[in-house]
């Protein structure tokens, strides 16, 4: 688990000023990944409830807008943030209950870095989201058995 002062070092070398709600917001992402706004709102305010919800927004922004948050918005999810930045990592996404899984980058070091035609524009970062059922949600469902009276003559 990350030290206070990892943290203050962190926010220092982001040349951001030391508070004690940006050290909350940025603890609870160290242990809650892909945290939804709602959930970093509840988890801070647990730990300082004086501080207010828009103290935090205007956190998860600065933090966000310095590189030491990074936020992602699946299709057809809220934001959701994480303090695993700057590796170029991907995510599983379930179609069935939203959970979020990290991946590395596909292959080796970082060849979605080179897309086929790149237009001209210099790329230093791409975004790719798997769709698919999670573990649990792909698991076959287990059947009724035919010894179970409720079930007979449904079949
Ligand atoms: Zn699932
Ligand atoms: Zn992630």
């Amino acid at each position: 688990m990350p030290t206070t002062p990892e943290l203050e070092r962190s926010l220092r070398a982001a040349a951001l000023r030391v508070t004690r709600p940006r050290l909350a917001v940025l603890g609870v992402l160290r242990e809650h990944a892909h945290a939804t706004t709602d959930e970093v709102l509840g988890l801070v305010r647990a730990q300082l409830p004086e501080v207010s919800h828009q103290a935090v927004y205007d956190v998860l922004r600065a933090l966000t807008a310095s590189g030491l948050v990074r936020r992602i918005e699946p299709q057809g999810s809220v934001a959701r943030y994480e303090v695993r930045v700057g590796d170029n990592h991907h995510h599983l996404v379930c179609r069935s209950c939203g959970v979020i899984a990290d991946v590395d980058c596909s292959v080796g070091a970082a060849p979605c870095l080179t897309p086929s035609e790149d237009h001209g524009f210099v790329v230093d970062e791409a975004e790719v989201t798997y769709w698919g059922l999670c573990r649990t949600c792909a698991a076959p469902t287990v059947l009724p058995t035919l010894e179970n009276p409720a079930e007979r003559g449904t079949r």
